[in-house]
């Protein structure tokens, strides 16, 4: 039986699939004492009651009980280690850059201008400053996709931007910025061409002036729902605007771009012990390449960087940049403190069930995500990165929060790992799909863009992988359709709102 052990002091390896009792772990000298499902961990030497057990070089957590090699270590067995003080993290100016040069070094991509993100589509975005629009909204938005795309080949898609705020929240609460800046940010996203729509109902607390520019306020992009003449004139309204936003978005074209005009995100959903072993290093490697050659690499997930943020600290180039981690994450700290939780909540059966006993196991497989290189910034949540290079933007880590709040950050593309397997996508960007092995590659042959099952059974490496995710990532992000995409999957779009609802 292959077992993987990720760091010489690692006290524990993972079987790569269901083993029994009596088998020998390849290559580490241990026989197995019972049968131990796949993704889980072994232990390769006796471990003590109250001694550590390691993964990833780091303590998981302390052992409740004795255990000898070949045991089986799962979640009842450890007690979790604390989280590190954020109050010791310093700027270690860390960070390594792979010395591999791709040949890529360009994309075709719908420039916005200078200061801007390039489009990886070309999108008519309909946003909106409040739920109660939503049922006009779509019923235009499926006039708008029967009767008036066909006539703009160029245009890929009209998407409302739908979303359950706007109204109820407690608009001047101090954590009432985030949901205000999500909405505004995914109104003005670079795949949607400059070309700006808002439906407002009238009487709601998010007002147009908080989403839009003062030039943008007017009559050619803002309709207002309690100024129209009857549903039938709600929709003639939105449908007669919408044509004339089609028909300049129909002029554009791709371009040649250099990589510092694509911003791109990475998160992780259903994830399994060989998330941090395959998938997410790739994506990592791939990251590294990207932001090395200019591009802005976003990854997220505060729950599950929170045990791993000393690493982060360590590639952070000052200590400016290390206080905004410690800002965000200490407020992500007090945010679940006064939920009665803590970071432990994050994990779920399925998680524990492909063999991630707690937190800490699953954060260090989450970074891994975010490769080896410096960290060139921290942002908040739905804020648009000014740095280019890999930047931690805090988002929670629920996959359909974190999707539209990075959506919101301005991402054109997001790569997206599982090892549990989700059909997870977002309509206004790409998003590519990473599986972590084969056997859910071959129960779903269908959502996924790259298995990265090879690194498990050691006939690829991260190399080989990691530059196929770099170069799927280009070729996506010029037009070629993510599967997710050929199958016309999408989740709704749920923005971030940490304030009181009234
Ligand atoms: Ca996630």
């Amino acid at each position: 039986m292959r077992a993987i052990k990720i760091n010489k002091s690692d006290n524990v390896a993972v079987v790569i699939a269901n083993a029994s009792k009596g088998e020998c772990l390849e290559g580490l000298n241990v026989t197995l004492l019972e049968d131990v499902p796949q993704g889980h961990k072994v232990a390769l030497v006796p471990i003590k009651k109250g001694e550590a057990c390691i993964r990833y070089g780091v303590v998981l957590g302390f052992l409740t009980e004795d255990v000898e090699p070949g045991r089986w270590i799962n979640e009842h067995m450890l007690k979790i280690a604390p989280s590190p003080q954020l109050s010791e993290l310093k700027a270690g100016h860390e960070g390594v850059i792979p010395d591999y040069d791709p040949e890529r070094k360009t994309w075709m991509g719908y420039d916005n201008g200078p200061g801007k993100f390039a489009g990886t589509r070309n999108i008519l975005g309909i946003s909106t400053t409040v739920q109660c629009c939503a049922g006009p909204l779509r019923a235009a938005v499926d006039r708008i996709r029967r009767t008036i795309l066909p006539k703009y080949p160029n245009v890929d898609e009209v998407s409302a931007l739908i979303h359950p705020y706007g109204c109820g929240v407690a608009i001047n609460a101090p954590d009432a910025v985030i949901p205000i800046r999500s909405v505004k940010n995914l109104t003005h996203h670079p795949n949607f061409g400059n070309e700006i729509m808002l439906v407002s109902l009238g009487c709601e607390k998010l007002q147009i002036s908080q989403v839009l520019e003062p030039d943008e306020i007017n009559s050619d992009n803002v309709i207002v729902l309690q100024e129209c003449d009857g549903f039938k004139g709600m929709i003639d309204s939105i449908c007669e605007m919408a044509e004339k936003k089609l028909k300049k978005l129909n002029e554009r074209k791709r371009v040649e771009l250099p990589l510092s005009k694509l911003c791109v995100g990475t998160q992780c959903g259903g994830s399994d012990a060989f998330s941090g072993l395959s998938a997410n290093p790739s994506i990592g490697y791939a990251f590294d390449l990207l932001s090395k050659g200019g591009a802005t690499c976003l990854f997220s997930e505060v729950t599950e960087v929170r045990d791993a943020v000393y690493i982060i600290a360590n590639r952070c180039q000052d200590d400016e940049t290390v206080e905004k981690l410690k800002k965000e994450i200490g407020w992500y700290d007090r945010y679940l403190a006064k939920g009665e939780v803590d970071r432990a909540a994050n994990t779920t059966p399925g998680n524990k069930k492909g063999g991630l006993s707690n937190i800490i196991e699953k954060s260090m497989g989450s970074i891994a995500k975010s490769g080896n290189g410096p960290i060139a910034d921290v942002i908040g949540p739905a804020e648009i990165p000014t740095k280019p290079g890999t930047v931690f933007a805090a988002t929670p880590a629920s996959d359909i929060v974190c999707g539209p709040t990075q959506l919101a950050s301005g991402i054109g593309l997001q790569v997206f790992s599982t090892g549990r397997g989700t059909p997870y996508s977002l309509k206004e960007i790409p998003v590519i799909k990473l599986c972590t092995r084969h056997d859910i590659r071959k129960q779903w042959p269908d959502i996924f863009d790259i298995d990265t099952g090879d690194i498990i059974t050691g006939e690829g490496n991260f190399h080989d992988v990691g530059l196929q995710v770099y170069n799927l990532i280009l070729d996506v992000a010029s037009g070629k359709k993510s599967c997710a995409e050929e199958l016309g999957i999408y989740n709704d779009l749920i923005i971030d709102n940490p304030a009181p609802i009234t």
